[in-house]
């Protein structure tokens, strides 16, 4: 399949702006009827056109609340029903596509749990076949442009044209700033992969606390991301799950109005999607000098051991030629790598140095 000729439709419903940014709005879960319709409320009221929300939750481990099922179909219709907006729920099995298509759901998106699946989405894939409305296909859990590359090929290979992409982070086994490491460079290259498909950005998994949830979106639309997915809770503090990253609609409005959209007709890059690809490349070169000089530190013990001595001439001379050289063939200037190994080696030698002392 080439991916510069799928034939994608628009994700654009009748009646939403297609204006940058799209917005999706809801709570993590649907909890009760009366919490549905309170939040669809207030979120209808900020001009917003499409409502999110689980039916059917993902959770880690059992024993939370994993969704209400089945029955927020209904409390989904009736938001449909007296608000206007479009629904969007969570999509992890064949047999909820048949319930979901049955109630008239209108959007559906594939979590990140399940786009690690290629035997899920294919079953999703499946059950789609026929039909015709939005798919938005989360990015898997771990870092894998591939995977998700492979979700959306295998949902369009089913007939489904209007696709579009949520960028919601990626996980890692330490938890730093994030809940969900952006890593902006994967979807980035998602959409040098695929330009023509939408990309939404979801701060609020991102994030996994409210107050990043702005400058997340600020940065989504600085890279020319088309939509934002963001939690909307009528009581954020007492939801029954993802409490902490969920705004109010009256915090989602002010959020919106305060974005500053640059660039509405998409260049082709942008110069935040370029400086993200060099602090990319920043971050590997500092992770890179990190691992040369702990081999260093190794080679320190070893010359210790054998009473060697550090700094051994021939082999500086060696490292500067062949760095040099390589200088030369990729484009670079060859005095400009010369001195960046020279204080590279400079360092490794003070290392060994504090070793031998
Ligand atoms: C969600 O959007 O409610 C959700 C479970 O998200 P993710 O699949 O990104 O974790
Ligand atoms: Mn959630």
């Amino acid at each position: 399949m080439n991916l510069n000729d799928l034939q994608l439709e628009s994700i654009v419903l009748p009646g939403v702006d297609p204006k940058r940014p799209i917005i999706i709005a809801g709570p993590c879960s649907a909890e009760t009827e009366q919490q549905v319709m309170d939040t669809a409320r207030g979120i209808a009221v900020q001009g917003i056109k499409m409502f999110r929300s689980g039916i059917w939750k993902p959770r880690t481990k059992p024993g939370g609340f994993e969704g209400v099922g089945a029955a927020g179909l209904a409390w989904l219709k009736r938001v449909k029903r007296e608000t206007g907006m479009y629904t969007a729920i969570e999509v992890a099995t064949r047999e909820h596509v048949f319930e979901a298509l049955k109630a008239g759901i209108d959007i559906f998106w594939i979590g990140a749990r399940t786009t690690v699946n290629p035997f899920a989405v294919q079953e999703i894939a499946d059950a789609l076949r026929g039909a015709d409305l939005p798919i938005l296909i989360k990015n898997p859990v771990n870092p894998d442009l591939e995977l998700w590359i492979g979700a959306i090929q295998r949902v369009y290979g089913a007939g489904l044209r209007r696709l579009g992409a949520v960028h919601r982070g990626f996980s890692s086994y330490e938890k730093k700033r994030y809940r969900n490491e952006p890593q902006w460079q994967i979807p980035i290259e998602l959409r040098r992969r695929i330009p023509n498909l939408p990309i939404f950005c979801d701060p609020s998994h991102i994030s996994g606390q409210r107050d990043l949830i702005a400058p997340l979106s600020q940065q989504a639309m600085d890279l020319n991301f088309d939509g934002l997915l963001i939690e909307t809770h009528c009581n954020p503090d007492a939801a029954w799950s993802d409490a902490n990253q969920q705004i109010t609609p009256e915090m989602l409005d002010h959020l919106l109005c305060m974005l500053v959209i640059r660039n509405a007709n998409r260049p082709s890059e942008s110069l935040a999607e370029l400086r993200c690809r060099i602090d990319h490349i920043d971050d590997q070169i500092v992770e890179l000098l990190s691992k040369r000089m702990q081999i260093a530190g190794e080679i320190g013990v070893y010359k210790k051991e054998h009473e060697m001595p550090i700094f051994q001439a021939a082999r500086y001379a060696e490292i500067l030629e062949r760095c040099t050289e390589l200088a030369k063939h990729l484009d670079l200037n060859p005095d400009f790598i010369r001195q960046f190994i020279k204080e590279v080696h400079e360092e490794s030698i003070r290392r060994q140095m504090m070793i031998m002392n």
